[in-house]
Formats: C-alpha cells, sequence, structure tokens
C-alpha cells in the first residue's frame, strides 16, 4: 500500500513521497533546556522516534535533525513574558549555559532510557546564531521586515499564505485576538526577528549583527538550523499540536519568504498527554518527569509501552492506573518472548530470519507493516506483535523472528531482554507464598472463590503471578526479569 501519512498542511491522509526516492529529511523541534522535560514533553519524543524507526523499517534513508533551543524561547510563544532560560539561572544563580548543559544531559538521559534514538544531528541555536542572522538579512533584503521598538519584526500581512497550517484567518484573529498586543506590532501576529534593547537589557548571551547588539526571536531558529542540515525544502517536520499556531506557522513564513519555495511537505503533530484535568505544563511548574515514574517503581520501558498504546493523533490520558496496566501487559510480553527464546535451542539458527519465516509469522510482519504504513498506527501494530507471540502453531524462531523485527519500530528492547540471574528466594516470602497457595487450593475446594480470587489478587497487587497448570499452581515474579528465581508450590 505504501506509507500515508495525516499532513496537518491539508489535514489529509496522504501518500508519503520523498523529494529525493529513497531518503527522507525529517526535523522535529527539540526541547528548550531550562527544565527537565516532562510527561507530556517526552510524548513528543517518542512520537519523532517513532517517526524516525517507521521511516527506516520501510526501507528510507533517514536524516533526523533535531534542535536544542538554548536561547530565546519566551515563556509565552509569541514573544510575551520572561526569556525561559535567562529566568532559570537567575533563580538558580548560575549561567545560562550551565543551565543548559545540565537538562540537556538529562533531556538525553531521558531519551536514551526510553530507547529513543538520538537524532543525527543535534544542534544547539546558541552555535547557530550566524545562520539566522543570514537568514534574516535575506528577509530584509526581501522587504518581510520593519525594525520597531529596537526589535525586528516580521511582518505577516507581507507573506499572503501565513496561517494555511493552522487554517488562520488574519482577520478574524485580528477582531478579538487573544494574543497580547505588543504596541510594537503592525499586526498582531508579526513576530520578532531579533531583539535588542527592548527587552531584557540583562539578556546573558547576546550577539552583534545589522540591527544591533541582541539574541533572536525563538522561531527563526528552528527555520535556520533545519534548512542549514536538510536544506531549503525537506520532507517531515513535527511537533506537538500546540505549536500549530504560532511557532510552525511562524517557521513556515520566515522560511517560504526567505527562499520562495515551499519549505515542508509534510506537518506531522502530535495530540497531547493530558494530566488529570488539563494539560501539563513546564512553566506551570508541578509536572510529572519520568524520574518520578521510575522513583514510583516503574521502568522506562513502561511508559514507552502506554503511549504506544495510544495513536500519536489521539489525546492520551495519563493515570497511575493506565500505567500500571501498560506495565503489567508489558512485563507479559517479556516473559512471553523469554519463554520463546527458551525453545529456541542455544547455539542453533536462532529467531528466523524475515526472510524465511513460515506464512503466518510473513502474515503478522504484512499486518503489522500495513498499520505503521496507516499513520503510524502503534496501537495496531503492537496488536500484531502479541498476535505473532500468541500465535498456535508457530514455531518459537519464527515468533521470535518476527516480533524482534517488529520491535525495530516498536523499540521496546525485546531483542536484548535477559532473565535476570537467579538468585535465592528468600525462604520467609517463599513459604508465605506457599500457604498460600495452599490456602487458595483449599477455599477452591471449598469453592469459595471469592477467597481464592483475593489471595490470588492480593499476591499479583504485590508483583507475584500464580499460574495453575497441569503439575500445580506455580508462582513468579510478574517483572520478566525478576530480582529471584520462581518457585513451586505443592500440587492440588
Ligand atoms: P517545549 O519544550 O515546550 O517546546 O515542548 C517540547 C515538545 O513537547 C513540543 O513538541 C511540544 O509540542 C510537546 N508537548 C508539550 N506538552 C505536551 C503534552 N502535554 N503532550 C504531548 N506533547 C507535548
Ligand atoms: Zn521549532
Amino acid at each position: 500500500m505504501g506509507l500515508r501519512l495525516y499532513n496537518t498542511l491539508g489535514r489529509s491522509l496522504q501518500a508519503f513521497e520523498p523529494i529525493q526516492p529513497g531518503k527522507v529529511g525529517f526535523y522535529g523541534c527539540g526541547p528548550t533546556v531550562y527544565n527537565f522535560a516532562h510527561i507530556g514533553n517526552l510524548r513528543a519524543y517518542v512520537f519523532d522516534d517513532i517517526i524516525a524507526r517507521s521511516l527506516r523499517y520501510l526501507g528510507y534513508e533517514v536524516k533526523h535533525v533535531m534542535n536544542i533551543t538554548d536561547v530565546g524561547h519566551l515563556s509565552g510563544d509569541d514573544d510575551t513574558g520572561e526569556d525561559k532560560m535567562v529566568k532559570t539561572a537567575a533563580q538558580r544563580n548560575k549561567s545560562v549555559l550551565e543551565i543548559a548543559e545540565y537538562y540537556t544531559e538529562a533531556f538525553f538521559g531521558d531519551t536514551d532510557r526510553l530507547n529513543i534514538e538520538r537524532p543525527n544531528v543535534v544542534c544547539k541555536a546558541t552555535d547557530h546564531v550566524g545562520d539566522m542572522i543570514e537568514l534574516i538579512k535575506r528577509l530584509e533584503a526581501k522587504g518581510f521586515t520593519y525594525m520597531a521598538g529596537g526589535n525586528l519584526y516580521f511582518d505577516v500581512s507581507k507573506f499572503p499564505s501565513y496561517g494555511d497550517l493552522a487554517m488562520l484567518k488574519l482577520d478574524e484573529q485580528q477582531s478579538g485576538s487573544r494574543i497580547e498586543v505588543d504596541a510594537n506590532k503592525r499586526n498582531p501576529q508579526d513576530f520578532v526577528l531579533w531583539f535588542t534593547k527592548s527587552k531584557f537589557e540583562d539578556q546573558a548571551l547576546q550577539w552583534d549583527s545589522p540591527w544591533g547588539k541582541g539574541y533572536p526571536g525563538w522561531h527563526v531558529e528552528c527555520s535556520a538550523m533545519s534548512m542549514k542540515y536538510l536544506g531549503e525544502s525537506f520532507d517531515i517536520h513535527a511537533g506537538g499540536i500546540d505549536h500549530i499556531p504560532v511557532h510552525h506557522t511562524n517557521e513556515i513564513a520566515q522560511s517560504e519568504a526567505a527562499t520562495g519555495k515551499r519549505w515542508v511537505n509534510y506537518w506531522l503533530h502530535n495530540e497531547f498527554l493530558i494530566l488529570g484535568a488539563g494539560k501539563m505544563s513546564k512553566s506551570k511548574g508541578g509536572f510529572l518527569t519520568l524520574k518520578t515514574l521510575v522513583d514510583a517503581g516503574y521502568d522506562p520501558l513502561d511508559y514507552r509501552y502506554f503511549l504506544l498504546g495510544g495513536h500519536y493523533r489521539s489525546q492520551l490520558q495519563f493515570s497511575y492506573e493506565a500505567l500500571d496496566s501498560a506495565k503489567a501487559s508489558r512485563a507479559s510480553l517479556v516473559e512471553r518472548v523469554l519463554a520463546l527464546r527458551e525453545k529456541v535451542p542455544a547455539g542453533g539458527a536462532g529467531p528466523t530470519p524475515v526472510a524465511a519465516l513460515c506464512p503466518a509469522a510473513k502474515a503478522r510482519l504484512d499486518a503489522f507493516r500495513a498499520a505503521i504504513e496507516d499513520d503510524l498506527s502503534t496501537p495496531r501494530a503492537i496488536a500484531e506483535l502479541w498476535g505473532i507471540l500468541r500465535e498456535q502453531g508457530v514455531p518459537a524462531a519464527d515468533a521470535l523472528g518476527a516480533a524482534f523485527d517488529m520491535d525495530r519500530v516498536l523499540g521496546l528492547g525485546l531483542a536484548s531482554l535477559k532473565r535476570a540471574e537467579a538468585a535465592p528466594v528468600d525462604p520467609a516470602l517463599a513459604a508465605e507464598i506457599d500457604a498460600l497457595i495452599a490456602e487458595r487450593i483449599a477455599a477452591k475446594k471449598d469453592r469459595d472463590f471469592a477467597r481464592a480470587d483475593s489471595i490470588r489478587d492480593g499476591l499479583k497487587a504485590r508483583g507475584i503471578l500464580l499460574e495453575d497448570g497441569p503439575g500445580g499452581t506455580s508462582w513468579k515474579f510478574s517483572e520478566g526479569a525478576s530480582p529471584v528465581a520462581p518457585g513451586k508450590s505443592p500440587t492440588a
């Protein structure tokens, strides 16, 4: 069928055709490094990862570029508020560069733990101010800019297709606009390309420019850096949906005004992760990070698995109950893969290569590919993964071969799972579990199923799973990699 993607530009599913056959240029807006990423932000980066991995899986050579914003991002995307970096640096009594370095490292720590592959190019805004100045000069030469109150602005009225991405109508926006009006702006949507003395005399980082000593606006960095590394036209640009009306709209305006060409062909936007009553935001504080989840006993991959269970274009409601169910589901997935691996003889041929899969495994893989090609449907892709792992009559080596291939996209680390070294079971714990199992067997005999279930559920809540088989009831820890060896109870 071929890859189809939902393009925000045009709001429709479209067949994907790269500019150069077989190659994809892909830019995803990176973090502003003034704080830890919250788990909503991480949804956006897991999404970028799914885009890159899916394209590679489908045979494209991908160049993935991501920026690090370390200057110019104000608390309002429309040039209002304070500079996020400067504010944090002042609060912590650190330099802006120290803050940037610390949170950039923390960001990649998180993305590594989520099995997010590193982009091919990671570019810092502060290293590319020269490129931004060159881009702004081009805009100035073509008459798209004006100076007011010490800032250089982009004049959106000079760019007739302004707002196409967001389907904004400028005249409607102007009446009853929510945009805070900066008296220097000719149109409410005009935005700053270069700040000089109008804001933040104390701005830590400043550069010389034809418009005076100052610093670049936030939007211009993405235009300048993406074009530097991907050329003046490229295939895919991604980000969260909040960026559609301002940031991405402004990126398009500057880029296309400067080059006179179509800049990006496919715009992909992930929906939000919703926490409790509303949107999670770094600026509002009180947000959850990956560390919050890890400290509460979750593996980062539980969170990845939770995210992949929702389609990127649907809002996802975060709750610990939902995360618990993702954790339990991933634990059984891990257990299933380990059990299959134990059936594939060590020293033998190992998992079956894709080209040699049996018809049933091949059919699953085809369905998996179709799910990915259908606008990156990770929920359906995961269903196919489960399908092959559970399918009756498929040799273990074929099931594993197909599952590992699917994991090139899903990134759940299936091929590198290891059963933990068997450590001795704590005898007191083993005795307690055995006593509970015996009590459950007795309860069943007495047809007291409520008691039997409550024993099983009580153990499950403690991470201990009971399995009833022909040889009796055995138990194991719910994580695939359990800290202690599984025990065996007396038989019924
Ligand atoms: P920022 O650092 O604020 O530019 O955000 C980084 C990325 O996270 C951007 O692509 C945002 O669109 C995205 N984002 C922010 N909040 C959420 C959320 N709650 N759910 C999903 N994506 C988000
Ligand atoms: Zn951007």
